[in-house]
């Protein structure tokens, strides 16, 4: 059986005055055996925050497909990791958007990351108007397929599905379509890694709260959340972690 993963994406956000959230996320996670929880912060909160709350996985938002060299103001997996990451989000539709990142780009990223033992969350999702132009599925498999890795196993890599116009909005799929387009991620898994595609967990992210959690999580194939916003204070976190226990 998958156990549930609860990950929080802190994107650019936060600072060492709101490190202490990470304090109750903590207790909440100890109190919760049975689910993982993660949370993913800015490079420069990654070593403080693990000092902090040694036991909570703490990861990065992104690395580079490098080990070393001329990439100024880039950082590789190698740096988050000493830093005291233990897994890194690749792909985030944030980066494919803002920063023009490829789905090559993310196979090559996940790739970086596993050299140095991180685990990864893998980010697909479509955007609005692909969704609208009934382009949705096939745009989540393309993207898996292109941005999975050879080697991708069910001990290291989270795939994690995020609708761009979910992310940020307060508007989330219909339980019907999260269901639906979480059973073709695996189903395209199954078919590029084999059996353990069962293994492997898909998260669903946009816009999940306290308050929806629950539904979301008991759907066939959603082993857990990628959660923003709402990870940003325990008071928000918590619930999600809850609702997963
Ligand atoms: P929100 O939870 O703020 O919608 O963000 C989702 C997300 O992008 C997590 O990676």
């Amino acid at each position: 059986a998958r156990r549930k993963l609860i990950a929080g994406n802190w994107k650019m956000n936060g600072s060492l005055a709101t490190l202490g959230e990470l304090d109750g996320i903590r207790t909440a996670a100890l109190a919760a055996p049975q689910v993982d929880v993660a949370v993913a912060v800015p490079a420069t909160l990654i070593a403080p925050a693990a000092q902090l709350v040694p036991g909570l996985a703490i990861g990065a938002e992104d690395v580079h497909e490098a080990d070393s060299g001329a990439h100024t103001g880039c950082i590789s997996a190698g740096m988050v990791k000493e830093a005291g990451a233990i897994f890194t989000i690749v792909g985030h539709s944030e980066r494919r958007g803002d920063q023009h990142e490829t789905s090559h780009d993310a196979f090559m990223k996940s790739a970086a990351a596993h050299r140095h033992g991180l685990a990864v969350i893998l980010c697909v999702g479509e955007l609005e108007a692909e969704r609208d132009a009934g382009r949705a599925e096939r745009v989540v498999q393309a993207q898996i397929e292109k941005s999975l890795p050879d080697d991708a196993h069910a001990d290291w890599l989270t795939l994690a599905y995020e609708p761009r116009w979910a992310i940020g909005t307060g508007r989330t799929p219909t339980m019907d379509e999260i269901a639906a387009m979480h059973a073709i991620a695996r189903a395209k898994l199954r078919q590029m890694v084999g059996d353990t595609a069962l293994d492997m967990r898909i998260l669903y992210g946009g816009s999940v709260t306290g308050t929806n959690a629950a539904e979301i999580l008991a759907l066939d194939d959603v082993d857990g959340a990628l959660v923003g916003g709402a990870s940003l204070t325990a008071a928000k976190f918590v619930p999600i972690i809850e609702a997963a226990a």
